[in-house]
C-alpha cells in the first residue's frame, strides 16, 4: 500500500491507496503534539506502507524540509531517515507544485500551465512540457513576493514591496488590524459588508495586487492555462470575473488571448500531487 499526504500548519491528511489503486483510507490528524516524523510512522504502522509521497506547506529542496512555517518539523531530511529506518521510499514536494502536477493531469495540458494559489499566503508553481519549473534551489514560482508598491505592513517574508503584503488572506487581517477595524473575522465578506473608506482600500489594494500579478504571470510565462485556487479563491469567485475582465490592461494582449483563466475544480489537488509522486516513481 501506499500513502500520500497533505501536510499543512498544524494537521495533516492523508489517502491510503491499495495496490489495485482503490482508495483504502482517507483520514486526518494533528502533527502539532507529535511532530511530523511520528505522525508519518503511526500511518506506516497501522497500514503497511512501502511507499509515501508527501504535499508539503513550505519550501523542500531535494526530499529535505528547508523551511517549515508552522509546522514542527523533527527531521528535515525525512526521506533519508524514513529510507534508513523503514526501508520505506518517500517523496516530499511544496504543496503548490503539488497542486500544479495535479492540475496538469486533471486539465490533460501539455505545454505550459500556472497554478496560482491564494489562501494564508499567495504562491503559485509553474509546469512546462509536464515538468515543474524549479529555479536552482526549487524556489521557482513565488509570485506573492514579486514587488507591487510600498506596504506600510510588511509582508510575511519581512519586506514591504511584496504582493502579498496586499493580496493573500494575512493581507486582509493585517491591513484590518493595521486600521482597527471592528471585524472579527478578517474576510473579504466582511470587509465588503462594512464599506468603510479603510475597508474599501484594503479591497481596491487586493484587487489591483491580484490583477498585477495575473498580468504578469501572463505576460512573462505565457501560459496556455491559469488555475486559480486556495480558500480566499474558492470563497470569492467574482474574482475570477474581475480577472477575466480587467487583466488584458494587466497583460501582453498577444499572451493574454491564448491563456484561460479558471478556478480549481479539485477538492484537493495537493494530496491527489502527492499521489502522483508515488506513481511516478514506479
Ligand atoms: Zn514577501
Amino acid at each position: 500500500m501506499t500513502a500520500a499526504l497533505d501536510v499543512g500548519g498544524t494537521s495533516l491528511r492523508y489517502n491510503i491507496i491499495g495496490t489495485d489503486g482503490s482508495l483504502v483510507a482517507s483520514e486526518s490528524m494533528s502533527t502539532h503534539e507529535k511532530g511530523l516524523v511520528k505522525a508519518v510512522e503511526s500511518i506506516v504502522k497501522k497500514y503497511g506502507i512501502k511507499k509515501i509521497g508527501i504535499s508539503y506547506a513550505g519550501q523542500v529542496y531535494n526530499g529535505k524540509i528547508i523551511s517549515a512555517p508552522n509546522i514542527g518539523v523533527d527531521e528535515p531530511e525525512i526521506w533519508e531517515y524514513f529510507l534508513k529506518n523503514h526501508n520505506i521510499e518517500l517523496f516530499i514536494e511544496n504543496d503548490l507544485k503539488c497542486a500544479a502536477l495535479a492540475e496538469y493531469e486533471y486539465w490533460g495540458c501539455n505545454s505550459t500551465i500556472v497554478a496560482a494559489s491564494i489562501g494564508t499566503g499567495f504562491g503559485s508553481a509553474i509546469i512546462e512540457n509536464g515538468k515543474l519549473v524549479r529555479g536552482a534551489h526549487n524556489l521557482a514560482g513565488e509570485i506573492g513576493h514579486i514587488p507591487f508598491k510600498y506596504s506600510e505592513v510588511l509582508c510575511g517574508c519581512g519586506n514591504r514591496y511584496c504582493i502579498e503584503a496586499f493580496c493573500s488572506g494575512s493581507a486582509l487581517s493585517r491591513w484590518s488590524k493595521y486600521y482597527n477595524l471592528p471585524i472579527k473575522e478578517y474576510t473579504i465578506q466582511n470587509l465588503q459588508r462594512l464599506g468603510s473608506p479603510e475597508a474599501d482600500r484594503i479591497l481596491e489594494n487586493f484587487h489591483e495586487a491580484f490583477l498585477f500579478s495575473i498580468g504578469t504571470i501572463i505576460s512573462l510565462i505565457n501560459p496556455e492555462m491559469i488555475i486559480l485556487g486556495g480558500g480566499v479563491i474558492k470563497k470569492n469567485r467574482y474574482l475570477l470575473e474581475l480577472v477575466n475582465e480587467n487583466v488584458y490592461k494587466y497583460s501582453l494582449s498577444t499572451s493574454r488571448k491564448q491563456a484561460e483563466i479558471i478556478i480549481s475544480e479539485l477538492d484537493n489537488a495537493s494530496i491527489k500531487g502527492a499521489q502522483l509522486l508515488v506513481d511516478r516513481s514506479v
